[in-house]
């Protein structure tokens, strides 16, 4: 359910709504708008009748909010969401690009990743210090010394950084060090990981599962916002269909179906969604284009020696080539791509 308050309604009285509903044992969760405030109720409704708060002073009208997923769904907040990353605004005409390697590997990959994706337009470095790797024996990340490293990569540079965190306990460590707590998509439905993450102080990057649809997606988005984060940002890498000739099968109509649905920012990730360095561009491209707030790519100095995801890392050269057809894109669509900072 949703109270709309009028435009003309006075703190007091909002204040006032906000009270009467708590009474009920319900949470508000408030949306100051640009026409009017809107207060999403959720918890356990039965026995309190809805239209008792339609008379109060200040509220317009209260609503039903038709998909099940309240705080996430553009009912609620009808005005797009802006999530800041450090300084970064992601959602708003600037479009996001995260760059770095799958896995932060040593001082010299990272900080030659970081120089480089930065003078393209990257604002914010990826890379996994906590590998969510398909194998055990597999390599599994360096864990805090490669978020340290990461760190002090991105400070060089200014830029925000993103990185995974796999398990609760590992929320204090990465927070130290990241400006953007990733979800990976194996992750997506720990719900009692999702629900701590919504007690953390920083946003959070919530990865569409491999078999997740849409809705479920958004209701994982939807522990967050519950839990008292307001600040998450989705992004697609693909889902798991019958078809073998890419790693993963990028849904890319899932940007309009989100934009639709909810108000929270898309980014979509083609490294993880073909998973071959030879389709990534056409993807990204394609995922400007369809109107994502911006793209996450995997960049590595060497990608025939990367430690994970080399087949499906850019080389520089691609990178740069990749940013340079997707500004011109995002440009068309009146969205601009930083300028890089060359040092
Ligand atoms: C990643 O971005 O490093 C990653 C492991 O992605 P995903 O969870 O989408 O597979
Ligand atoms: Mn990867």
């Amino acid at each position: 359910m949703i109270v709309i308050c009028k435009s003309s309604a006075i703190e007091s009285q909002i204040k006032a709504i906000e009270a009467e509903i708590g009474k009920h044992g319900l949470q508000v969760h408030r949306s100051d708008g640009v026409a009017h405030t809107i207060l999403g109720v959720v918890g356990d409704r039965s026995g309190v009748d809805p239209q008792s708060f339609a008379t109060m002073p200040g509220v317009r009208e209260v609503l039903q909010v038709s998909t099940p997923f309240k705080l996430a769904s553009r009912e609620f907040h009808p005005d797009d969401t802006v999530v800041y990353v450090g300084d970064v605004k992601v959602g708003g005409t600037e479009l996001a690009v995260m760059a770095g390697p799958c896995a932060v590997e040593g001082v010299e990959q990272i900080e030659t990743t970081a120089q480089f994706v930065s003078s393209h337009g990257a604002r914010i470095l990826r890379g996994g210090a906590f590998k969510p790797r398909t194998s055990p024996y597999s390599f599994q990340g360096l864990g805090e010394e490669g978020l340290k490293m990461m760190r002090s990569a991105a400070d060089e540079l200014n830029l925000a950084v993103v990185t995974e965190v796999m398990t609760i306990d590992q929320i204090p460590l990465v927070s130290k060090y990241a400006d953007l707590l990733q979800v990976g998509a194996r992750n997506m439905q720990n719900f009692p990981l999702l629900t701590e993450l919504g007690k953390a102080n920083k946003p959070i990057f919530l990865k569409r599962g491999l078999s997740a649809t849409i809705k479920d997606w958004l209701m994982s988005a939807e522990y967050i916002l519950s839990s008292g984060n307001a600040q998450v940002i989705l992004c697609e890498r693909g889902i798991r269909t019958f078809e073998t000739a890419t790693r993963n099968t990028l849904d890319l109509s899932a940007v309009p179906v989100v934009k639709q649905l909810s108000h929270l920012p898309i980014i979509v990730d083609p490294s993880h969604g073909v998973g071959d360095r030879r389709y990534i561009a056409a993807m990204a491209r394609a995922a400007v284009a369809a109107g994502a707030d911006g793209i996450m790519v995997e960049v590595h100095p060497d990608p025939a020696r990367a430690l994970s995801d080399g087949p499906q890392s850019l080389t520089f050269e691609q990178f740069a080539a990749l940013i340079n057809r997707c500004r011109i894109i995002g440009t068309t669509l009146g969205r601009r791509i930083p300028k890089g900072t060359d040092r």
